[in-house]
């Protein structure tokens, strides 16, 4: 039998057929997926085949291969065993909903972001919410903004959770499709879920109530179904979207607007720092490229921590 991993509480999985039958499923033996060694080696998304055992008077199914995962995004735990976990494989789009103020989210958050979903290969929408309390001046920075990403290829939608404005072309997008939501806390992820599904909201509650009593001291990903062949990847608590381990040469390849810059650097290896002869920063001279980005990417390249990190990564 085949189907989709929903749930996972590390060691059993709620799997779910096509037609829509679940089964609690477990592994039997190791597993070793693309290289990657991982505390879990089935994540929600994957797409896995499993056997039906009979154990009495219960059935439950054997995970016995997982497909090839299109994408998936990881977390490291952040003590010393730097043990690697699968947050969520397969997923087609992740929106990384962001506010100027209360809270403000940094450029240099955002694009840290974007680099990171880029080296994922899961694609970025940005959504840039609470659109009904901007002044002018705000919204032309937001506007200002949109333009900038949408210039390097990015979705951006300026959206207000609270009125609903433009969150139906939200739900568009999420058609057929399965989304996460990311962005620092108070952004309004929950208000805009709740607004999409107003029965979603109602089963993380439930989920997280469940956490409060101290039934599990580790939270996971669930996926729920919606209308429309809608999924969305649900990530209570986890706060690790962003961490990979990124080569200094390789930071360049994640910046969109650099690809066809970068072929008419002098150096092929150029890092776009002091290099002479460099077409990224001859763009930037000519206002080409914002400064913004630049000034994210050198941050990357030299390892500079991130100076508004607090809760960065949650999803
Ligand atoms: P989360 O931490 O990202 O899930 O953020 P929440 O959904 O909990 O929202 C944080 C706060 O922002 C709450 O007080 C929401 O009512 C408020 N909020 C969310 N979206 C909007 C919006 O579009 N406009 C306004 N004015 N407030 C919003
Ligand atoms: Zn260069």
């Amino acid at each position: 039998m085949k189907g989709t991993v929903y749930k996972s509480t590390g060691s059993w999985y709620t799997v779910k057929t096509r037609e829509g039958e679940t089964y609690d499923c477990r592994i039997k033996g190791k597993f070793r997926i693309q290289g990657i060694k991982s505390t879990n080696p089935v994540a929600v998304g994957d797409e896995v085949s499993f056997m039906l055992e009979d154990a009495g008077d219960e059935t439950f199914g054997i995970i016995t291969e997982i497909e090839d995962r299109k994408n998936y995004i990881i977390r490291k735990s952040v003590n010393l065993s730097k043990q690697t976990h699968i947050i969520a494989a397969n997923l087609d789009q992740v929106f990384l909903v962001v506010t100027l103020n209360n809270p403000k989210t940094y450029t240099n958050f955002i694009d840290r972001f974007l680099a990171t979903s880029e080296a994922y290969d899961v694609p970025a929408v940005l959504l840039f919410n609470k659109v009904d309390v901007y002044d002018p001046e705000e919204l032309g920075e937001i506007k200002y903004l949109a333009a900038l990403y949408r210039d390097i290829g990015y979705t951006c939608i300026g959206i207000s959770a609270k009125t609903g404005k433009n969150v139906d072309k939200v739900r568009e997008m999420m058609k057929g499709k399965t989304s996460m939501f990311a962005g620092h806390s108070g952004v309004g992820k929950s208000t805009l879920i709740n607004y999409i599904a107003p029965d979603l909201a109602l089963k993380t509650a439930e989920i997280s109530a469940q956490h409060m009593q101290g039934q599990h001291t580790t939270t996971f990903a669930e996926m729920f179904d919606l209308e429309d062949d809608i999924r969305i990847i649900d990530t209570p608590g986890i706060k690790g979207f962003g961490l990979v381990d990124m080569e200094k040469e390789e930071i360049g390849d994640y910046f969109p607007e650099f690809f066809e810059l970068k072929e008419h650097c002098k150096f092929n290896n150029c890092l776009h720092l002091d290099e002479p002869q460099c077409a990224v920063k001859e763009a930037l001279d000519n206002d080409e490229l914002a400064w913004s980005r630049y000034k994210s990417y050198v941050a990357m390249v030299t390892g500079e921590e991130d100076t508004h990190r607090q809760d960065n990564y949650q999803g």
